[in-house]
């Protein structure tokens, strides 16, 4: 099979011929489809966080293909032919009090998809039968893909920003994460401020529901958001510490500040008084649990949620990390799109998203 591998930290992805993996008690062999890039997957190629990979591995947790073999032992309901996604918590211990109490997202036995687990940038990738999760018929896979990490993370991130109708949630990063996390927020029936320095990606903003939106190139951010009135909920998907400091100082009395994206440089400063006289609530919000996956498939599969994405072959690994990175991606998500794809999109498949 194909995939994307990093070998070092510091040099681009090899694709390389491998051999197609085994899947082992518990776990299922998946033909990918399509798998987004994630900035996550950028930190993890190069490297970038406190606790980092161990190369050679594959990225990518946002693969979405079909189950083509299940391994011995329980195969929790999945068949071959189904399709499923990968999401970044490819495995959790199932006993823990985390995994117990709904929140197996911070299950301290956890393995992740495209980081401690092969992941989607390869015509194949193993995944644990439990974790996985079904992609419903009328989903398309290349909008399933974006949906794995960026929709469920913003998913979570908004019910964690407890927003209902009459908050005002400002959004701060408008791209892959944040163009999901402004519709979930509409959904809630909050009126929502975006915040991006690409103007691009302000545009769709407006296209998808953000009533307000803020360039920090042109404005301080603070000052346009506290003229409406401060952020009840301020949701940072932005990867610089700059951005979080901005979305503190925009919050209302009475705000939470929800910790998303994950900046290379890993502090911010954060004034304590401020903190104390605003009674202001600081969360961190790790990706969804499979139920909440399951959840924003359902809305996309209802026609509520829309995914902005434009396909690279995976071939473009290293261009496609590159355009990210610079901000030239002429959408909020670029997705790969595997030669397998298109074989189901040639058995009456509707393929039916933009591509740039
Ligand atoms: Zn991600
Ligand atoms: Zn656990």
């Amino acid at each position: 099979m194909k995939a994307a591998v990093v070998h070092s930290f510091d040099r681009p992805l090899e694709i390389e011929e491998l051999p197609i993996p085994s899947p082992e008690a518990g776990q299922v062999l998946v033909r990918i489809e399509t798998s987004g890039l994630c900035h996550t997957d950028i930190h993890a190629a190069r490297g970038e966080w406190p606790v980092k990979p161990s190369p050679p591995f594959i990225p990518g947790h946002e693969g979405v293909g079909i189950v083509e073999r299940v391994g011995s032992g329980p195969a929790y309901g999945l068949e071959p032919g189904m399709r499923v996604a990968l999401p970044w918590l490819g495995y959790a211990c199932g006993v823990c009090r985390y995994c117990n109490s709904g929140r197996e997202t911070l299950c301290p036995e956890q393995l992740n998809m495209g980081y401690a687990i092969n992941g989607g940038f390869a015509e194949y990738a193993i995944g644990y039968a439990r974790h996985v999760v079904r992609v419903p018929d009328g989903v398309d896979p290349a909008d399933a893909a974006p949906l794995t990490c960026a929709g469920v993370t913003t998913y979570k991130a908004v019910k964690v920003s407890e927003a209902d109708s009459s908050s005002l949630v400002a959004v701060y990063g408008a791209g892959g994460l944040g163009h999901m996390a402004i519709q979930y927020a509409r959904i809630t029936g909050a009126s929502v401020v975006a915040v991006d320095p690409n103007p691009a990606r302000l545009e769709t903003a407006l296209e998808i529901g953000a009533e307000h939106i803020v360039n920090p190139a042109d404005e301080d951010p603070q000052a346009a958001i506290q003229r409406l009135g401060g952020a009840d909920a301020a949701i940072v998907t932005a990867a610089t510490p700059i951005a979080f400091e901005q979305a503190f100082r925009s919050l209302a009395r009475g705000g939470r500040l929800v910790f998303v994206g994950l900046p290379a440089e890993n502090h911010m400063r954060l004034p304590i008084f401020e903190t104390v006289l605003g009674g202001l609530d600081l969360r961190g919000s790790i990706v969804g649990t499979r139920h909440d996956l399951e959840e924003v498939f359902e809305l996309h599969r209802r026609g509520l949620t829309q995914v902005e994405y434009a396909e690279r072959s995976l071939e473009d690994v290293n261009r496609a990390i590159e355009e990210v990175l610079d901000g030239s991606a002429p959408a909020p998500r670029l997705v790969f799109r595997m030669p397998s794809a298109d074989l189901a999109a040639s058995h009456g498949h509707v393929h039916s998203a933009v591509t740039v």
